[in-house]
């Protein structure tokens, strides 16, 4: 049978062919790195529009919101203006619109807050402390808050209740050889911590997935809305999905089963955080009469790369094996560059500026862009000097990631600020700003109000408005508590009148920017900053924070007008809102959606990021620093023991390598150092142990400062 082929299909192989024509039914798309999975899902959309369906119908889901966009252009280029009905959104955003949409059917309020780390931190904490009555002590870490929250979302992840979470922790099923008093004790949170976010009204980042799934297998209505709105569904990036997002997916598929799904097995990089590789490999039976396409051209790298990841990855034990070829040619070798530091200067410094010059020789002699280059590390704190001697050598750089917006602490009080008045309810943002600026509100009396909360059954901003009525609270701080609840009603009145103008006259000015604005001004933010840093100059780089901070409302409001979808009866959130602004906020300042996607695309930098950000991107040349045992297989995977091999914590960090390898299209550099310093003093370093895993015939070794370069 001879089948037309589409003209906008026909950069495709007849594999990536035979995928994007498969529209109806599963399909799982099996294919090593830079087969062309992501390019196959694009043009899949893209005929998907062509065959004449609405666009309104399609949803891709990605990993990072840097990924939605750039296919949102992507199928922009093929089929223009159309692909503007298109939903394409991580995992998390889809979770936020289903619950704004309906969340109420499961007693989630319209405007909930969406808790970051740091939030969940200080409610595990508050938890730990106040109900079950254990306080972190140094050097015991069966109390440290950090692994009983990681405990407590590895369970969120799996789908599991406290109440199951308990039963694991009974019947001594853990995961890991970890101590059974801590993880009772991180069950016993976990039931509390539940407890404390549904009074505030309040998600955690894991509830973005788990509770639309209890949504919608609760609620056929809400479910029927899903499946009239979307009829294809796909998703890339499938091997790192974990149990709530498979049951997402399934959800969303519904009786049509058209969930397109494209991923690699041996990209599987966040078991840590939950995501299970059984997802893909069992595809076929979890959605049965699937269409299996494996493709094993690799476009992106010359051979010599793809040799080299070949190489490094038929290491690992759990894989469906595979090996992928390439037409383009041989390209140069691998290179790998060891820094002494046998001098003065630490040999970080020197791999950060040899990094640094050889982007620069190459830019020039190859007549590249910056945008051709990223230097790609395993954690964020190795970003420091290579961003040190890109300075230097006045090269222009992005750092993907980095320190989150909640790291901030100015902008975690304002934003705890603008919390409370959407949501009076959240109770971590409301005993955060209650007394800072200081208005004298004693943390005795802070701590009476709360425990009056408790024993009233009410809540926190319910006490504070009736303080009055309580015991033991004296005249001024009853009057200091009345100063902050009237302060608060009357940001809420303003904003009510921002959001009624705005009915009346839609699409006019930046008045949520406006009212924060002057919100911030009421608050008297900005003098507590400057009161309470000592020098000069760190103050002033706060207050521009916040200024900033600011003026990103106005961003967000003049995009989101921008943005206005096509008449479309189902959809909601439209209109700029403040919740929507920090929804936004929240969901880029968490790790790995926090690209910076504020910036012009065109922008031309060089690119700083992890490998974990890494994943899915390009690069003619890529850097790989860091190439040492403890970096690169990371300090605890080689401690960590498990006895289930698709959890070898050190096959995560090999397909980790793995990715690295795979960004490059023309060049590959690794390096390491001998020595680096570590307070003061140079420590030897041992290379890496992948470095042995490529064939030496692929690999250009050069070293300096032994005497040997
Ligand atoms: P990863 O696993 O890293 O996400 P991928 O499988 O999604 O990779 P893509 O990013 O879609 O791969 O494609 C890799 C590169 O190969 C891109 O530059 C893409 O444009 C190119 N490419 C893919 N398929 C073809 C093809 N049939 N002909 C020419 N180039 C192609
Ligand atoms: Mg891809």
């Amino acid at each position: 049978m001879v089948l037309h082929i589409p003209h906008y299909l026909r950069d495709l192989n007849p594999r990536q062919q035979e995928a994007a024509l498969a529209i109806e039914g599963p399909v799982l798309v099996l294919a090593g790195a830079g087969s062309g999975k992501t390019r196959t899902l694009v043009l899949r959309i893209a005929h998907l529009l062509r065959s004449g369906v609405d666009a309104q119908r399609v949803l891709a889901v990605t990993f990072t919101n840097r990924a939605a966009g750039e296919m949102r252009e992507r199928v922009a280029t093929v089929v223009g203006r159309d692909a503007k009905g298109v939903t394409l959104s991580t995992f998390h955003s889809l979770g936020v619109r289903i619950l704004r949409d309906s969340g109420e059917l499961i007693g989630l309020p319209k405007d909930f807050s969406i808790y970051a780390t740091a939030d969940q931190l200080a409610l595990v904490r508050r938890v730990m402390t106040e109900e079950v009555h254990v306080t972190a002590t140094a050097g015991d870490d069966r109390y440290d808050a950090k692994r009983v929250l990681h405990e407590i979302s590895r369970w969120k992840n799996q789908l599991m209740s406290p109440a199951e979470a308990n039963t694991e922790v009974a019947e001594g099923r853990m995961r890991h050889n970890r101590s059974d008093d801590y993880a009772v004790l991180a069950a016993a949170v976990y039931e509390r911590y539940e407890e404390s976010l549904r009074a505030a009204g309040a998600c955690d980042f894991d509830d973005l997935l788990l509770l639309p799934v209890s949504l919608l297998r609760q609620h056929a209505e809400a479910r029927e809305r899903l499946w009239r709105r979307w009829h294809y569904i796909m998703v890339d990036e499938y091997q790192d999905t974990n149990g709530a997002q498979l049951e997402l997916a399934r959800l969303l598929a519904g009786p049509r089963q058209n969930l397109c799904v494209v991923g690699d097995d041996d990209q599987s990089i966040y078991a840590w955080r939950g995501a299970d590789l059984r997802n893909i490999l069992d595809f076929e039976r979890h959605f049965p009469g699937a269409r299996v396409v494996i493709l094993e051209e690799n476009y992106r790298s010359t051979q010599r790369i793809l040799d080299a990841a070949n190489a490094v990855i038929a290491n690992n034990a759990a894989r469906k094996a595979k090996r992928m070829h390439t037409g383009n040619g041989l390209g140069p070798k691998v290179d790998y560059w060891e820094f002494g530091g046998n001098g003065p200067r630490s040999s970080e410094e020197e791999e950060a500026e040899m990094v640094a010059r050889e982007t620069g020789v190459r830019r020039f002699h190859e007549k590249l862009a910056w945008n051709d280059f990223a230097i790609l590390y395993r954690t964020n704190l190795q970003s420091r000097p290579l961003e040190e001697a890109l300075r230097a050598a006045n090269i222009p750089y992005r750092v993907v990631g980095g320190t989150s917006y909640f790291d901030r602490k100015e902008i975690a009080d304002l934003v705890a600020y603008l919390r409370v008045v959407i949501n009076a309810r959240d109770e971590v943002s409301l005993r955060r700003i209650v007394n800072y600026p200081t208005r004298g509100v004693g943390r005795t009396t802070l701590l009476r109000l709360v425990e009056a909360a408790r024993a009233r059954g009410e809540t926190v901003w319910e006490t504070f408005r009736g303080v009055d009525a309580i015991e033991g609270v004296t005249g001024p701080q009853a009057a200091a508590v009345l100063r902050f609840v009237n302060l608060i009603e009357q940001a809420k009145k303003g904003l009510a009148q921002v959001d009624a103008a705005r009915e009346e006259q839609p699409n006019t000015g930046w008045p949520i920017e406006a009212w924060v604005r002057g919100f911030v001004a009421d608050v008297k933010l900005e003098d507590a900053v400057r009161s309470e840093n000592a020098s000069e100059r760190v103050a002033q780089i706060r207050l521009e924070n916040i200024r900033d901070f600011v003026a990103s409302v106005g961003t967000y409001e003049g995009r989101t007008w921008s943005e206005q979808p096509l008449p479309d009866e189902e959809t909601e959130w439209t209109a700029p809102t403040l919740t929507g602004f920090l929804e936004r906020v929240s969901l880029i300042g968490e790790p790995e959606e926090r690209s910076r996607n504020e910036e012009d695309p065109e922008d031309d930098r060089v690119t700083l990021l992890t490998l974990h950000s890494a994943k899915g991107l390009e690069f003619t040349h890529v850097f790989l620093v860091g190439m040492e045992e403890e970096i690169l297989p990371h300090a605890r995977s080689i401690t960590e023991v498990t006895e289930r091999p698709e959890l070898d914590p050190l096959a995560e960090e090999r397909r980790l390598f793995y990715v690295g390898i795979t960004r490059a299209r023309h060049r590959l550099t690794l390096s390491g150092c001998r020595t680096r310093k570590r307070g003061g003093e140079p420590v030897p370093r041992q290379p890496s142990r992948f470095l042995k895993e490529i064939p030496p015939e692929l690999m250009e070794i050069r070293s300096s400062g032994t005497g040997s370069s």
